[in-house]
């Protein structure tokens, strides 16, 4: 059978093979599979290199794009059409490009190199900048925010200030809004293209007088639940109705560990925080405390402090799940491994999912820092907090004697809105939400 079947492979040949040469042949056969596999394998290697580099390749333009798309989107294109400045009797100069910008659909002009042209003075840091004019007169910027206090008078421009290479870039509205004896023209074809500001000899700040003596006085815009007067610094007429709501209850909400908040509740309000602190993305919370918030932040900067900033707004109920897990990891060791018991001291500290107030999107947790901690009441913009946040609806949610009724220990960074009417009866009396609602109830 064998000799048969090796009759019939040798068979084509012209000779029968000897043992030696069927050797030789089985051992180039066997060579010659051995390239084929290794010409596959090198090809199979090459086939992924390019796959490979084909996907780094497209990560990279993605990268590559977003960032340009990212840059554009925060950066706007400045028209190429120039900007002129037109002052002291026809006195044209045209903006080099490095003295004005044009972000958020508006331009923007240095504010330095206009003081250098009209002869205004500015002076200050890279918090806050004072211009003072001709007439004495002066607008102070806070730098990074669209607050501006013209005289004695806070105003908030559509954008807000900047400061670049030494230079305060503030947004062109503001002399279109707040100053007389100025025009600003735009070349309109289809859209902006340029830009000419002319000043008249008579350059002024627009100042509301009726609003400016109220504010030498002490503003007396507002009144507390008792009717007694509210003097702020700033002019927060326009936050009024966020303050003190008209319906003094509505925010009136009861929320801890027996008053959870369902799983899937999302406030249906929500609008990002101004004052969030720089080094994060936007904090959100409902509309009417973030806009009361907004005031008190105006107020703090009136009263001359600058350096506070929002690290939490509004958390989701799964958020809120993750912080209890993280904060229950770090009680382990504590506890021997105990989970149960670790969990226990974390909620001492950390909210359960449902029974935060941040799911509510009614509280900030602010501070100094970025990291919250207890030396923060030690601040003089604490003290001020505790004296005043009830004007703005605000109340001191943990304070410091009353863990026994909130279950929470003392947090001097977390701060409820609940609207004026309440809060000032709550602040005054010293008490907490629980206790509050307990002696109504
Ligand atoms: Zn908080």
């Amino acid at each position: 059978m064998n000799r048969n079947q090796n009759n019939r492979k040798t068979s084509s040949r012209r000779h029968p093979m000897t043992r030696e040469e069927a050797i030789l042949a089985e051992k180039k056969r066997a060579e010659v599979r051995k390239r084929q596999q290794q010409t596959r394998k090198l090809v199979q290697k090459g086939i992924a290199v390019a796959i490979f580099s084909l996907i780094g390749a497209v990560i990279c333009l993605i990268i590559v794009f977003s960032y340009i798309f990212v840059d554009f989107r925060a950066y706007d294109k400045a028209p190429d059409e120039p900007v002129k400045i037109t002052y002291e009797k026809d006195s044209t100069v045209v903006l080099d490009k490095d003295y004005y910008s044009y972000k958020n659909g508006e331009y923007y002009i240095s504010l330095t190199k206009l003081s250098q042209l009209c002869s205004f003075t500015l002076h200050g840091n890279s918090k806050n900048m004072t211009l003072t004019i001709s007439d004495g007169k002066s607008a102070s910027f806070d730098i990074g925010t669209p607050n501006v206090k013209v005289g004695n008078i806070y105003s908030v421009l559509k954008n807000p200030s900047y400061f670049s290479g030494g230079h305060l870039f503030v947004p062109a509205s503001f002399f279109e809004d707040l100053c007389n004896g100025i025009k600003c023209e735009f070349d309109k074809m289809g859209k902006v293209r340029g830009f000419n500001m002319i000043f008249d000899k008579d350059f002024s700040f627009r100042v509301n007088a009726e609003k400016e003596s109220e504010a030498i006085l002490g503003s007396t815009l507002s009144t507390s639940s008792e009717g007694e007067e509210i003097k702020f610094k700033a002019d927060l007429s326009d936050y009024e109705m966020y303050m003190n709501p008209e319906n003094k209850d509505e925010y009136l909400i009861l929320i801890n560990n027996s008053n959870k908040l369902s799983k899937d509740y999302i406030p249906d309000d929500l609008i990002e925080i101004s004052d969030t602190r720089n080094d994060r993305d936007k904090e959100k919370m409902r509309l009417y405390p973030a806009k009361a918030l907004e005031a008190m932040f105006i107020e703090m900067r009136a009263n001359g402090f600058y350096d506070m900033g929002v690290t939490s707004g509004y958390r989701s109920y799964e958020y809120q799940q993750t912080l209890v897990e993280n904060e229950t990891a770090q009680f382990l060791s504590q506890f021997d491994g105990d989970r149960e018991k670790a969990r226990e001291k974390a909620l001492s500290r950390v909210s359960a999912p449902g029974s935060s107030e941040h799911q509510s999107g009614l509280c900030v947790d602010m501070s100094t820092s970025a990291v919250l901690s207890e030396a923060f009441s030690q601040t003089a913009v604490y003290k001020w907090l505790y004296s005043n946040c009830a004007n703005f609806g605000f109340i001191l949610r943990f304070p410091k004697d009353k863990s026994a009724e909130t279950g929470i220990v003392f947090e001097p960074w977390h701060f409820r809105y609940v609207g004026r009417y309440h809060a000032q009866k709550i602040m005054d009396e010293g008490l907490c939400l629980e206790e509050y609602l307990q002696n109504i109830g």
